[in-house]
């Protein structure tokens, strides 16, 4: 009987001991972390695939949080940075030491277009696909119009999260670059349909901010759609630092955002309760303080400096009927803009298959005058498949460049020989 039991107890140590043997091998080769259950949440994925990867961009959500609270003392007024008075002045000795990096190869004043997305991955990855179509966008744009292109990845301020990141990534660009004379913000959810259409620069030589949006709307109506903050011109002065820091205040995150954001609504007409919002804060300081800041900002209206995308992609089919690319107005919008779209993040104002669909049919609008320079057109504008407009040649250097865009210095009056 003795040895019976001793038996059954041997056999029960080494299944014991196997079980033990198999759980550490698995632990092994599955990984402890998630227990072997793959996370459903992407931003786990992320983290993990980051960090098992050797690219060295490794963001782990410890860090992030930490970052998004780090140094925020509520006792503090927040400012952009070191107060700078003599901008100007730095900023002409620096072109005087180099007079060469003033103006671009076409001749003109330097223009630094920038634009940006979060940066993490959008949760849709949609989104992600046409944030790449929509900076493909703006390169054609610039490439063409000899613009310099900055696209911005980083929450360079902690404070300064989503809209308000543009404000201390603008007043980092200016400062960093003295040889640029504009910035030219333009969002991500914002594209070019209008390849030919350039800024009317000559007309803005006494303005420093040029936006759109109308006087009446902001001064007398002060609606918070008065103007827009999806694509503004900086000039590069101590004018703009000066505006930059009195725009600021309302943006920190938490309470001062929250609180401010009741403000906002109050003083506006049809904003609805929400935080504080860039656009918002923006038309609130040209309200209350005119006199400081209005003689120097410019409400454009005369062509789509920002388009509203809802008044303008279904007109694209009439606009290619009756008109040509240039005129960047009604005719032929020079930007559509998606507001509300958030193509990339949740809680839009629009359905996602809406905005993507005509989101797909603006960046097709505008793509389709970058094909024509090399003989393709999109099949229809909802289309991604292209096809040809013309055969190949054995003298392609005689190929009429109808648009002008494929050499445009050699023809300035791109709109004469339309
Ligand atoms: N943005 C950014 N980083 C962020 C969040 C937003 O650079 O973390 C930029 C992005 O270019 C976006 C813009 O801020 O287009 C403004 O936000 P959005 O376009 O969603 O606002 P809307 O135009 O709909 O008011
Ligand atoms: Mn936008």
């Amino acid at each position: 009987k003795g040895k019976q039991i001793y038996k059954t107890l041997n056999n029960l140590k080494i299944t014991l001991l196997c079980g033990f043997v198999t759980i550490l091998v698995l632990r092994g080769t599955i990984g402890l972390g998630s227990i072997g259950v793959p996370s459903s949440n992407p931003d786990d994925i992320m983290t993990d695939t980051q960090n098992n990867g050797a690219n060295g961009l490794d963001v782990t959500q410890e860090e992030e949080e930490e970052d998004l609270d780090s140094d925020i003392d509520p006792n503090a007024t927040y400012t952009l940075g070191p107060k700078i008075l003599d901008w100007n002045e730095q900023r002409r000795a620096f072109l005087l030491e180099n007079p060469d990096l003033e103006r671009s190869t076409n001749g003109k004043p330097r223009i630094l277009l920038v634009t940006g997305s979060p940066p993490k991955p959008c949760e849709n990855p949609a989104g992600d696909h046409y944030l790449l179509k929509s900076i493909k966008n703006k390169i054609d744009y610039c490439r063409v119009h000899d613009i310099e292109i900055f696209y911005n990845l980083a929450h360079l301020d902690a404070e300064m999260a989503g809209y308000w990141s543009k404000l201390p990534l603008l007043r980092k660009l200016m400062l960093a670059h003295p040889e640029v004379e504009w910035i030219w913000w333009v969002d991500s959810d914002a594209m070019f349909t209008d390849m030919v259409f350039e800024l009317p620069l000559e007309k803005y030589k006494n303005h420093n901010f040029i936006l759109h949006g109308w006087e009446k709307e902001v001064y007398e109506k002060r609606t918070w759609v008065g103007l827009n903050t999806g694509s503004l011109l900086l000039r590069n002065c101590q004018w703009s630092l000066d505006m930059l820091d009195a725009w600021a205040p309302m943006g920190p995150k938490g309470t001062i955002r929250e609180e401010a954001g009741k403000i906002l609504t109050e003083a506006l007409e049809g904003r609805p309760a929400f935080e504080a919002d860039d656009q918002s804060a923006l038309i609130y300081l040209l309200i209350t303080q005119r006199d400081l800041w209005g003689d120097k900002v410019y409400l454009e209206n005369s062509y789509y400096l920002h388009g509203y995308w809802v008044a303008l992609v279904e007109k694209y089919e009439e606009n290619m009927e009756k008109s040509h690319p240039g005129y960047g107005d009604e005719r032929w919008p020079f930007v559509t803009h998606f507001v509300g779209c958030k193509p990339c993040g949740s809680y839009g104002d629009y359905s996602v298959e809406r905005c993507l669909k005509q989101m797909e049919r603006s960046f097709n609008f505008g793509d389709n005058q970058v094909l024509q320079m090399y003989g393709f057109e999109h099949r229809t504008l909802g289309s991604f498949k292209v096809k040809r407009t013309r055969n190949d040649t054995n003298r392609p250097i005689d190929i009429e460049d109808s648009l002008n865009l494929l050499h445009p210095k050699f023809g300035q009056a791109i709109m004469n020989s339309l």
